[in-house]
């Protein structure tokens, strides 16, 4: 659309070849503007925009994340205002809430709200050292209400957070982000001094569902009563309101998506609907509770027993059992150039809620431009990260002779003594159950009776603590969106190195395969990696057994908090399970 529409009719008739003449004429009008406008022209001709009105310009600059003038116009309208507040209230807000509509219309997609907020910011950070008091600089972001934000205790991951902090900066919202791992103290603190109209809390792993419990509790028992929204990879709008709404009489919302935030934050603030909106929410949530309790009681159960004579069955005396060459703990080197190949790029978009897989999505109608640009800026990063040789990334594998017992799998050492018990969980509902078989990880592990010699492996991969280390070096530079880029790159590498480890842990089973990257991402290989806290093998505590065998701490770096997250948060660990008919399943 911005093309000059002259020019662009003779460039479409020479793409579209549209009549003979058409090379002929384009190449007439480019001399015309060679000769009509010089070299230097042509770099203002790009940069028409610096002629617009100053408001147009910072517009502009907000809309298109361009962040090159924005410091020059935030200075010339703070000499024309007077007052740097009026700045950021005037010009800055006006430009901020033509974004919050293109993106609540959908003309513009999450990684161009976070550089329009990167463009805010860096004018924030200009005009900042001339406010008198620099707290009436943050009460003027006010105007919609002040939103506290964390990522409760236990859990390390932030990125979905630092999104909807992002997006609600952008809406004029106040936003104090607590960070991670927050305590409740930290938390209800943060609420009384900031005087906060509402509290987000997020979370990834599962423990974290217990934890918001927990917290809401604590909430309810302090008398508090603002609205509390509810986010995060495995939050629900059922968890929401069967888990957390029945323990707090406020408000208890889950936000699906950034793209929701805005609405109902403004619905649950807004004087003219808050008091019918959150009565809709209790209702609602009341609903869905009910509904879901109704489903639970129409649900076949078997007991564990019952399930266990379902298990899965196989010819254990025939099967075929590889392994390994080599066993015990092993550390692989690893480059992070040899990584990047194995690194699968869907899930990447998916973080900046663009939907769709890779690489079809760079041409998708409504995602593609923006994919685009997201995905040449992440191979900028990628190629920083490789240049600067900044990550130690850590493979960390092993295998160990194992024997399953019902629903565990026993762990020797060398000596065929015992070493580690796993427990894994039974699938026991008829709902999840495929074909009438009640599955358990421990069912793909020869049992002890077969007395045949089997093996399960382990593994645990981290990018390093250096990812968060440059993500916060970006934040002290105002630029959210490098430093949510390089979380997102970071846990892509991790999951890279987790693929790799898998395939060199394959060779070592004597499972070679011709797979291409696609064929490994589609996981045509022989056998499984489920990761502790996923659905096969729910239970996050059974990381400390891998901890403990592996010596994992000492050989990676990589910590577990108290609800076992693992802390650099670009890290997996995981099994290996190298059955022929080993499948992911859910309990
Ligand atoms: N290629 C993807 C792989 C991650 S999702 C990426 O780069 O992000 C798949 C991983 O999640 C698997 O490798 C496994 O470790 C884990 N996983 C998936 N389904 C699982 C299940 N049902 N139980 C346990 N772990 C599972």
């Amino acid at each position: 659309e911005e093309v000059d529409p002259e020019l662009r009719q003779l460039v479409e008739d020479v793409i579209l070849n549209k009549h003979p003449q058409a090379a002929e004429l384009l190449l007439q009008a480019a001399e015309k503007y060679k000769s009509d406008k010089s070299a230097e022209k042509q770099v203002i001709h790009q940069e028409d925009w610096r002629g617009l009105t100053l408001q147009q310009r910072i517009t502009h600059a907000l809309v298109k994340g361009i962040d090159t003038h924005i410091v020059e116009d935030a200075a010339e309208a703070r000499l024309q205002l007077g007052r740097p507040l009026d700045v950021i209230e005037g010009p800055l807000m006006e430009g901020m809430k033509v974004v919050g509509k293109l993106f609540g219309e959908g003309k513009m997609f999450l990684p161009q709200v976070v550089k329009s907020a990167r463009v805010m910011k860096k004018a924030v950070a200009y005009l900042e050292p001339y406010m008198e008091e620099e707290k009436r600089a943050n009460n003027s972001l006010q105007k919609q209400g002040t939103f506290v934000i964390a990522t409760v205790k236990g859990d390390v991951h932030d990125i979905g957070k630092n999104i909807v902090a992002v997006v609600l900066a952008c809406n004029g919202y106040k936003v104090v982000d607590l960070g991670v791992m927050t305590s409740i103290q930290k938390i209800t603190k943060a609420i009384e001094e900031h005087q906060a109209d509402m509290v987000g809390l997020s979370g990834l792993i599962t423990p974290s569902l217990d934890e918001m419990i927990f917290n809401l509790q604590e909430f309810e028992r302090s008398g508090m009563k603002i609205p509390v929204l509810i986010g995060g990879a495995t939050t629900s709008r059922v968890h929401t309101a069967v888990k957390l709404d029945p323990h707090y009489s406020g408000s208890v919302a889950h936000v699906g998506d950034a793209s929701l935030v805005v609405e109902m934050c403004s619905k649950l603030v807004s004087p003219n609907t808050r008091e019918a909106f959150s009565l809709e929410l209790k209702k609602s949530n009341l609903d869905i509770r009910e509904s879901y309790l109704k489903s639970q009681l129409e649900q076949e159960v078997l007991t564990l027993p019952e399930a266990r004579k379902k298990k899965f069955q196989c010819d254990w005396q025939n099967v075929e059992i590889s392994s390994p060459q080599h066993t015990g703990v092993m550390e692989l080197p690893i480059q992070i150039q040899e990584v990047a190949e194995f690194i699968d790029w869907s899930p990447f978009f998916w973080a900046w809620e663009l939907k769709g897989t890779f690489p079809k999505i760079l041409e998708s109608e409504k995602y593609g431009d923006e994919a685009t640009k997201l995905f040449r800026d992440a191979q900028v990063m990628l190629k920083k990260i490789i240049r600067e040789k900044r990550l130690k990334p850590r493979v960390l594998v092993a295998t160990f002779a194992a024997s399953s017992k019902e629903d565990e799998v026993l762990v020797y050492d060398q000596n065929q003594q015992l070493v580690e018990t796993l427990r894994f969980d039974r699938q026991t509902r008829k709902k999840v159950a495929n074909n009438d078989i009640y599955y358990c990880l421990a069912d793909f592990v020869a049992p002890t009776e077969v007395k045949r010699k089997d093996h399960i492996g382990f593994f645990v991969v981290t990018a390093g603590p250096e990812i968060e280390e440059m993500a916060h070096e970006f934040e002290a530079d105002h630029d959210d969106y490098n430093s949510i880029l390089v979380k997102a790159v970071g846990d892509r590498l991790a999951e890279a190195l987790a693929e790799y480890s898998h395939k060199w842990m394959r060779a070592n089973f004597g499972i070679f395969e011709a797979l291409t990257r696609e064929d490994l991402i589609a996981e045509k290989y022989r056998g499984i990696r489920p990761a502790p806290g996923y659905p096969a093998c729910p239970d996050h505590s059974e990381k400390l057994k891998i901890w403990k065998l592996l010596d994992v701490e000492n050989k990676t770096g990589v910590r577990l908090t108290e609800n076992f997250a693992m802390t650099p948060p670009s890290s997996v660990s995981g099994y290996y399970f190298m059955h022929p008919q080993a499948k992911y399943f859910a309990i």
